[in-house]
């Protein structure tokens, strides 16, 4: 029999090891450390880098690639039944390896590195000596990346980069910009582009500011202006015009990835919202009795268990396929449906903890601003919502009528016609 929902006892006594962990280890470092990406902050390293080593220890350690790629070919199931866990706490994927963006940059420079870009970058990245920047999107551009236009033109033995992006989250800790960039300006759209790597200390990389989503935070999302950048012809990444397929290649990891965090982060909102409702009262009875606060807690239950469902789906098809166009459709469907499920849930936990949860003493108003950074991030939600449907329609056909195939008056034809030995010609109905 095919369907199983249990997780296999080994793994769900690495799964109860993993949320203890977290509980007494990993989440109190979000109360107290600044950017889990500060890989040059000594106090972050003092705190993070011996529980790295525990999880190391455990082989828990990088779980998000295949074994053939260097990882331990956990596969995406097992890794978004542990990504669930680790979303609850903003350094849980730092402390396990598999934090985005450095998952998806890893993924394409195993893909498509050559031995010696695996050797200088992949390594340190997988261990976290060091951290990474995916740098795409462009101030007037970010969904459409036909309109980008920073370039690479070809100067001595490399490429000189000119212009700018916008929102390269963590450039100011990054050792390295994977930079998405016209090298060629005629070919067909979609061949117009390739990948660089590109270390963040090369001359000409000037973040102009970084930009910042939370209020009063210390921005991390970097406006960049690359000006006469030189770049060795060994720094491409992929093939000449391959920036697209490396880019997909990056982004549906990355996107799955995140509605598995997201799970964690919308669970951790549920179960405040739950406590709440038990423990408040007003007017003579507790939340949990008012049937409008009931709704709220049934509405929530379900979507998120619609939404794991799904993001459990789409990992297992993943691990079948082994490729991620083949599951175009199921992981543009989650990342649509993401947003919406923390969106809610996040929402209707502040609301039930009134002016506490407007405020900046609980993590609601963070977790709605982040449910939008899920619904742009990778793609907004209308893009996939494109995918999804044009996918869903290759399945379909036109009707050759002016009526539609199912349309009553043909079927009750062609029914009659088959049943004609039993139906007399006058019969009205049966
Ligand atoms: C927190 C955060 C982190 C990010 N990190 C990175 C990063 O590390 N590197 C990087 O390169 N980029 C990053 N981005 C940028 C992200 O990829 C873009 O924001 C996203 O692709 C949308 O591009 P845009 O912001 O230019 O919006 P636009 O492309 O201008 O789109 C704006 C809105 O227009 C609508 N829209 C767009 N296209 C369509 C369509 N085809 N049909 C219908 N409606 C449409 C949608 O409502 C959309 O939200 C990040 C963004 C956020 C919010």
């Amino acid at each position: 029999m095919a369907w199983d929902f249990e997780t296999d006892a080994d793994y769900q006594t690495e799964l109860d090891w993993i949320t203890e962990f977290m509980r007494t280890e990993v989440e109190p470092l979000d109360h107290v450390l600044g950017s889990q990406y500060d890989v040059k902050n000594p106090k972050r390293n003092e705190l993070v880098r011996p529980l790295q080593a525990i999880v190391r220890e455990r082989k828990l350690w990088g779980c998000h690639l295949g074994a053939d790629l260097g990882g331990l070919g956990y596969g995406q199931v097992k890794l978004a039944l542990m990504n669930e866990i680790l979303g609850r706490s903003r350094f849980g994927p730092t402390v396990f390896g598999c934090q985005a963006p450095d998952t998806g940059n890893g993924e394409i420079l195993a893909h498509y590195g050559t031995e010696a870009q695996k050797e200088t970058y992949l390594k340190p990245l997988l261990a976290n000596e060091i951290v990474s920047c995916f740098s795409m999107t462009e101030p007037q551009g970010g969904a459409d990346p036909k309109v980008f236009t920073t370039k690479a033109e070809p100067s001595g033995d490399g490429w000189v980069i000119n212009g700018e992006k916008w929102f390269s989250s963590n450039a100011r800790y990054a050792a390295f910009l994977i930079v998405m960039v016209v090298t060629d300006p005629d070919a067909e759209p979609y061949r117009r582009l390739s990948m660089f790597i590109v270390p963040t200390d090369t001359p000409g990389i000037e973040i102009v500011r970084n930009v910042g989503i939370h209020p009063g935070e210390e921005g991390s999302h970097g406006y960049i202006h690359y000006k006469n950048v030189h770049v060795p012809a060994e720094n491409m990444l992929g093939g000449r015009g391959d920036a697209f397929v490396v880019a997909q290649t990056r982004l549906g990891g990355g996107r799955i990835h995140h509605a598995m965090r997201t799970i964690g982060q919308v669970r951790k909102a549920f179960d405040m919202m739950c406590e709440r409702a038990l423990s408040r009262e007003t007017q003579g009875g507790r939340l949990a009795d008012k049937q409008m606060v009931q709704e709220k807690i049934a509405d929530s239950w379900i979507e998120i268990e619609q939404f794991r469902l799904l993001v459990l789906r789409t990992a297992w098809l993943i691990d079948k396929h082994k490729d991620y166009m083949k599951v175009r459709k199921d992981i543009a469907a989650i990342k649509a449906a993401m947003p919406k499920v923390f969106h809610d849930v996040a929402s209707r936990a502040l609301h039930l903890h009134g002016s506490l949860g407007v405020s900046s003493e609980m993590p609601f108003v963070r977790q709605v601003i982040e449910s939008f950074h899920m619904g742009l991030a990778d793609g907004p939600t209308e893009v996939h919502k494109i995918t999804v449907a044009r996918q869903v329609l290759r399945d379909y056909q036109a009707s050759n009528d002016v009526f539609p195939t199912r349309h009553n008056p043909k079927l009750e034809e062609q029914a009659r016609e088959k049943f004609s030995d039993i139906l007399a010609p006058s019969d009205d109905e049966i």
